[in-house]
């Protein structure tokens, strides 16, 4: 059993409403518990031009192995109208793995932790309503010294999620 945790992202097709779908998806995935949601945030797009975002962060208990919960979430993402039009296009939901437990992925199709996390606020704001400030990356940075270097600007936390 790992702790997982997911980014989560929409900005189509009633993004909040998206994201609760996806969480009721996550709650029935198999060799998965759902153990936590963060609040809902907004943010602009960090292209121009696209609808602003919403953001949660999930934390999920599972055996799943790393290839197939990024299967899994892919599904999930079909399910609920994923168009893979164009790179950072607008989407009606984004399911990316943060972190699966302490370990480093380096494939083809999968690289944990997540690349960007460490720079996008509406990754880190969530992910520490859920997980310690002492959580630990592989660099050796803990959840704190990334928030630290991440101000928390052009973020809008939604209390009802
Ligand atoms: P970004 O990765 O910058 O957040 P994105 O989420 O818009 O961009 P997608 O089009 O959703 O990118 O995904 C492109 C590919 O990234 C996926 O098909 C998947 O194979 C790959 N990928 C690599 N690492 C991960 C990860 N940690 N979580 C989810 N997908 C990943
Ligand atoms: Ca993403
Ligand atoms: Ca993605």
């Amino acid at each position: 059993m790992e702790r997982i945790y997911l980014g989560m992202g929409s900005n189509l097709a009633d993004p909040a409403e998206q994201l609760r779908s996806a969480v009721d998806a996550l709650a029935h995935l198999p060799c998965t518990t759902l153990v936590g949601v963060s609040a809902f945030y907004q943010s602009d797009s960090l292209l121009p031009g696209q609808p602003r975002y919403t953001n949660a962060v999930a934390a999920l208990d599972s055996t799943l192995a790393p290839l197939e919960l990024l299967d899994a979430l892919q599904a999930i993402e079909n399910d609920q109208g994923r168009e893979r039009l164009e790179r950072w296009g607008p989407r009606t939901l984004d399911l990316d793995i943060l972190l699966f437990g302490d370990r480093l992925i380096d494939e083809p199709r999968l690289k944990v932790p997540h690349y960007h996390m460490q720079e996008r606020a509406f990754v880190l704001y969530p992910l520490a309503e859920l997980a310690p400030e002492s959580l630990r990356l592989a660099d050796g940075r803990t959840l704190a010294d990334l928030l630290a270097a991440c101000p928390f600007v052009g973020l809008e936390r939604i209390t009802s999620n």
